[in-house]
């Protein structure tokens, strides 16, 4: 039997800045107390102004987890330790697996005024921590690009599963398994998909209304609204239509202890982070 998953609670977003003076919308993470295992945080950055963002996130250090961009106006140079450049364009993603250590800068730039994206840090299990550091660019053309009845879905990570649909994303073997989808539904449509038992889910609407679950709860603007237990997930549009993000993964069950960037099992491993990062080894 099929369970719809529901919403279970609503973590809103606030305006903060980062990096140099970047705005952008925190809700996953603006506190430790408003985390989602293993979802550290999400940010989405947006504005037409420039000033907002023009100094970027100069060069600055991760240890311990995955971090995800996600472009949709607008593009982010970003450069690190290792010499690796490059420039993210609309619709494209980085997956960048911070692990034992990176170095990099991101800058976000505009396209004909527009600039807006997100980036979602993902923890990896301690076994993890300490690999080497990885990351892909993937070019928004290799990202499918579903179209249901009253739906687009573009598949960044995992299986979407809706009517004779199965769709698989570019992203694989990474084990808390994530299911990463942008969702742009016609007014008053509905989407519907398969959801990994277990895995923690949470709905980011950033454009529009749309309703959740068999109770038809609304979903607010730029709020993470967290889903509940089951194995399917039913989100219907209101009359304006709703692009939103769909984020699962399975959770880790381990303690974390995060420092700004630096996120790992004990305080210890804080400690040994900060001073590797003063000892030029963090990211050797
Ligand atoms: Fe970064």
């Amino acid at each position: 039997m099929m369970t719809i998953r529901e919403i279970r609670h609503v973590i809103p977003s606030h305006a903060t800045t980062d990096g140099a003076g970047v705005k952008i919308q925190r809700s996953i993470g603006a506190s430790p107390m408003f985390r989602l295992d293993p979802f550290l945080m999400l940010d989405e950055f947006y504005s037409d102004n420039p000033d907002d963002y023009i100094a970027g996130f100069p060069s600055h250090p991760h240890r311990g987890f995955e971090t995800v961009t996600y472009m949709l106006d607008g593009h982010m140079r970003h450069e690190d330790h290792l010499g690796n450049k490059g420039d993210l364009r609309a619709g494209d993603v980085q997956w960048m697996t911070a692990a034992h250590g990176i170095i990099h800068s991101e800058m976000p730039q505009q396209t004909e005024g527009r600039m807006r994206g997100f980036q979602l840090w993902i923890n990896l299990p301690a076994a993890e921590k300490m690999k080497p550091a990885a990351w892909q660019d993937i070019p928004a053309a290799t990202i499918p690009d579903v179209a249901l009845e009253g739906a687009h879905v573009r598949v960044i990570a995992g299986l979407l599963s809706a009517g004779d649909r199965e769709v698989s994303g570019p992203i694989h073997g990474v084990s808390t398994k994530p299911v990463y989808f942008d969702v742009v539904l016609e007014p008053n449509a509905t989407f519907e998909t398969d959801l990994p038992t277990g895995h923690s889910a949470f709905v980011y609407l950033y454009e529009g209304n749309a309703f959740v679950g068999e109770r038809s709860a609304p979903l607010d603007l730029r709020a993470a609204a967290t889903l509940g237990e089951g194995d399917r997930v039913r989100i219907k549009a209101g009359p304006q239509g709703a692009s939103f993000l769909l984020l699962a993964a399975k959770p880790l069950n381990e303690p974390v202890v995060q420092y700004g960037p630096f996120v790992m099992n004990t305080r210890e491993e804080i400690e040994q982070a900060l001073s590797d990062y003063r000892d030029g080894t963090l990211a050797a």
